[in-house]
């Protein structure tokens, strides 16, 4: 990325001089490899954006726009109800606003969709389906090729946020019939604030409307100059990621497996949150019964966990991910997510197991007293 802060500092818009054209080439360079990376036809699909969260807006929105009919009544939108909230909050702002009817499916206790749950509520008026395509908090993966093959027959459109799910786990748009996907860098070692979105543009044409009016610039989509180091960075990070993902998955997974392992033979009570067959390699979801997952956190601070809430000081709601797969507010509040990455060891991991058990055992102790 470095130069193209520095000294490759051209504009890809200018297309007078070899500023410019410099940085343009870096830029077609970069969309190429992301359309290969994701099996698109062509790189053209691909429209580069701040992020996964502005590529799920335009997709939803966008669609909504083109394909909504008053006369009609086509404005159904199916989505998950464990979808990030880049995609939950847009689909049930869109409802409020009278826009958009939304059914939101529910999901198996391994945090998985019924491709059959979407068949029965897809209607004539059914637009779009948004389904995941694997989960942000307990890593589920999504029988995306599955969901996207009923779209087709169906004759409505899918989009997945496969944030999570790119370079840990295959994902093919041609292949999964997926006509939009939301992806992002941060989540693949690549810059944050830079994503993309895959529009497919053959078998079916997805027209979506302007986004952001200017220059001109993604075919007129998405208007205002290119982020070029942070493109070039995301290509990088791509290719990385898919170069590493064979092996790197499989380190993971040895990795993830001693975590919970070391945890469920150190402790009584112990839950692992969604199922093991259809799990991202990285993502353990545990929760320890009697264990306030924010407490804990407190006690092992040099240690990066996350809860599966999303709090602030005063109040803790209760994760909606973890309560669609059926858990109750004490569970949710009583789990800790593990993301295990790059660079983590079995030290690590090992460390993880001594201080994280014996925090719970001292807690539990604690509020027994
Ligand atoms: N979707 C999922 C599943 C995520 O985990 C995230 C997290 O960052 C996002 C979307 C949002 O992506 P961004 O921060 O690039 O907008």
């Amino acid at each position: 990325m470095k130069p193209y802060f520095m000294e490759r500092f051209g504009n890809p818009s200018a297309k007078q001089h070899s500023f410019g054209w410099d940085a343009d080439a870096a830029v077609e360079k970069a969309r190429a490899e992301i359309a290969s990376w994701i099996g698109a036809a062509n790189p053209s699909e691909i429209i580069f954006t701040g992020g996964a969260t502005e590529s799920s807006n335009m997709a939803i929105r966008g669609i909504l726009e083109t394909e909504r009919d008053t006369n009609t009544g086509r404005n159904h939108i199916i989505t998950s109800a464990i979808e990030h909230k880049s995609v939950l909050a847009t689909c049930r702002e869109l409802e409020r606003k009278g826009l958009a009817t939304l059914t939101v499916v529910p999901v198996a206790k391994d945090g998985r969709v019924d491709p059959e749950t979407i068949r029965a509520a897809i209607t004539p008026q059914t637009v779009l389906v948004s389904i995941m395509a694997a989960n942000h908090e307990v890593g589920s993966i999504q029988p995306l090729a599955q969901i996207g093959q009923l779209c087709k027959s169906q004759g409505v459109f899918f989009h997945t946020d496969a944030v999570q799910a790119l370079g840990k786990t295959l994902v093919h748009v041609q292949e999964m019939g997926i006509d939009l996907l939301s992806l992002s860098a941060h989540k693949i070692y690549g810059p944050k604030g830079i994503g993309a979105l895959y529009i497919r543009r053959k078998d079916p044409r997805v027209i979506l409307p302007t986004w952001c009016c200017g220059g001109g610039q993604e075919r007129g989509l998405r208007s205002g100059t290119l982020n070029v180091p942070g493109i070039v960075g995301l290509a990088v990070a791509a290719r990385i990621a898919q170069r590493e993902m064979k092996s790197e998955s499989m380190r993971l997974i040895t990795l993830r497996d001693r975590l919970w392992k070391g945890l469920s033979k150190r402790l009584d009570n112990v839950l692992c949150n969604g199922g093991m067959a259809h799990r991202l390699p990285h993502n353990l979801s545990v929760c320890f019964e009697g264990a306030r997952a924010d407490t804990l956190m407190m006690m092992v601070k040099e240690i990066a966990v996350s809860a599966g809430s999303a709090c602030n000081s005063e109040n803790i709601e209760p994760s909606g991910v973890l309560k669609a797969l059926g858990l109750t507010d004490m569970q949710a509040r009583s789990t800790l997510r593990f993301g295990l990455g790059r660079w983590t060891t079995e030290t690590e991991v090992d460390y993880a197991v001594d201080k994280i058990s014996d925090a719970v055992v001292r807690l539990r102790h604690d509020s027994h007293d």
